[in-house]
């Protein structure tokens, strides 16, 4: 009996150790450790969304990519969650005019992130986060949140949106003795690549272009055009990051892994999208039997 005990604990604790030591990027799990890995990490899968983009003379075009995997990796570690492999099939339809810019049209980047999260589900995964390096995504992504609506799906998508931490940006500025137009390939964004991909970029060409706001559209009241961006940076470089240093990045990168962590927890749990979701299309099967 003895004996039978002690065996049992091995089986247990050498199962509880594949179990913790699977790993969390989907691309290095075998097929038998993926089984495992949907439900360590509650079904819940991440893809990390970037493009390749022009970032100023300094940044490489899949500055947009690393950061968002970097995110999503380091709260990975902190949190299981699957993570889904280098995805960059997303809007950057305003940088077709410079080098490396690889743009898909908007039928098929809206179809690849459909049938990605299709077959996610199909392998399991009820929730699926998206975590977004890109600004210019930003319209698509509400829209495709919203599309979401259109037909009944049998998973949950939830979108990362992280809030400004006043007194992080302070410190970063301070580090940085700057916050000069701050937008693309600026100082944070640069600080960030600093912290997490040291070896590709070039800070010491960050004075190359200019990344002045060039404000070509700013007399134009109450008028949209999607030819804005042009209008203001068409260097796809926004600020000044020559002081941009690991260390400034490295408290951004935190702070932004502080929140998605929280996030990863709360989705996991949440039961209200998933079962609101549920109430909402078969409503929509019978609209007219909808309570009034
Ligand atoms: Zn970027």
């Amino acid at each position: 009996m003895y004996k039978q005990i002690i065996a049992l604990f091995f089986l247990f604790t050498s199962v509880l150790a594949v179990a913790q030591d699977i790993p969390f990027q989907l691309e290095e799990l075998t097929a038998p450790e993926f089984i495992q890995a949907v439900e360590k990490s509650s079904k819940t899968c991440i893809i990390p969304i970037g493009v390749m983009e022009k970032h100023g003379a300094h940044l490489p075009l899949g500055t947009d990519v690393y950061l968002a995997r970097e995110y999503a990796l380091r709260a990975a570690n902190e949190e299981y969650v699957v993570v889904f492999p280098s995805y960059y099939f997303s809007q950057i339809n305003e940088a077709r005019h410079q080098p490396g810019t690889i743009s898909y049209s908007p039928e098929l980047i809206w179809k690849v992130l459909q049938e990605t999260l299709d077959e996610l589900n199909r392998n399991g995964f009820d929730k699926i986060i998206l975590v977004n390096g890109h600004g210019g995504n930003n319209a698509f992504l509400t829209f495709f949140g919203m599309a979401q609506l259109s037909e009944p799906r049998e998973y949950s998508l939830y979108w990362f949106r992280p809030q400004d931490n006043e007194d992080i940006e302070k410190k970063a500025v301070e580090l940085t003795q700057t916050d000069k137009y701050d937008s693309h390939a600026g100082n944070s964004e640069s600080s960030m690549m600093a912290a997490a991909q040291p070896s590709v970029i070039h800070l010491d060409r960050a004075g190359e272009q200019s990344g002045k706001d060039q404000g070509r559209m700013k007399h134009l009241n109450y008028i949209y055009s999607g030819i804005w961006w042009y209008a203001s940076y068409p260097n796809h470089y926004g600020g000044d990051a020559s002081k941009s240093n690991a260390e400034a990045g490295e408290l951004l990168i935190n702070e932004t892994v502080k929140q998605l962590v929280e996030m990863i927890k709360t989705v996991k749990t949440d039961t209200v999208v998933p079962e609101l979701q549920k109430q909402f299309f078969e409503e929509s099967q019978n609209p007219l039997k909808t309570k009034q």
